[in-house]
């Protein structure tokens, strides 16, 4: 296999959400897309962080919650496509429900999406040069999805830490960790709260 050069990962988030660019040197992913009517400090963040707007090769929201996927409008007419799973479809005409008129938020087209399987994403990220892929974690919600890189790197959203969870919840926090344990993560990039390891069990 040839030689990638590393990845970067840098935060632009703010509001106690982290926004995740991460970088195959001028080829970007933004992984969460921000809260409704916050472009601007969206755009500061990334200018501030030396992550030009127009080198963003597509926008990931983990999940259809207004802290993560409140600018994904915004920023497709920005000229960032958006990379939607297909168990995140139906999720996003439901977003605007947990949205006011003063949130400004600007609901997402459906038609000009770009809408994969999860088998899709490995050929997609690679396209722009990203070693990993995307996977379903829905113990949060049945649209959460987590990007796994393959240096060990995991963006898990809202996935809660393992330990969080009781009764039914339980075993469907242990399923997605099972499976990020799998595919030999490390590090979990949360949307919020600090960046912690994924010790192996067993
Ligand atoms: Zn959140």
């Amino acid at each position: 296999m040839p030689e990638s050069p590393p990845l970067t990962i840098v935060d632009v988030g703010y509001r106690s959400t982290h926004y995740w660019a991460v970088s195959a040197s001028r080829s970007r992913l933004l992984v969460d897309l921000g809260w409704p009517g916050t472009m601007g400090l969206l755009q500061a963040n990334l200018r501030r962080m030396d992550v030009p707007l127009e080198e963003i090769r597509y926008g990931l929201a983990t999940h259809y919650h207004i802290d993560h996927a409140g600018l994904a409008q915004e920023l497709k007419l920005a000229g960032v496509p958006l990379l939607v799973l297909d168990v995140q479809v139906d999720a996003i005409p439901k977003m605007v429900r947990w949205t006011k008129p003063r949130d400004n938020y600007v609901d997402i087209t459906p038609h000009d999406n770009i809408v994969i399987s999860f088998d899709d994403s490995r050929r997609l990220l690679r396209e722009i040069g990203t070693e990993g892929q995307i996977i379903h974690t829905p113990a949060h919600s049945e649209d959460s999805v987590s990007l796994v890189l393959d240096s060990g790197a995991a963006f898990t959203g809202d996935l809660p830490p393992e330990g969080l969870a009781t009764g039914p919840d339980l075993a469907r926090l242990a399923a997605d960790y099972d499976r990020l344990r799998a595919l030999g993560v490390t590090t979990i990039y949360p949307a919020h709260g600090p960046v912690r390891p994924l010790v192996s069990q067993g």
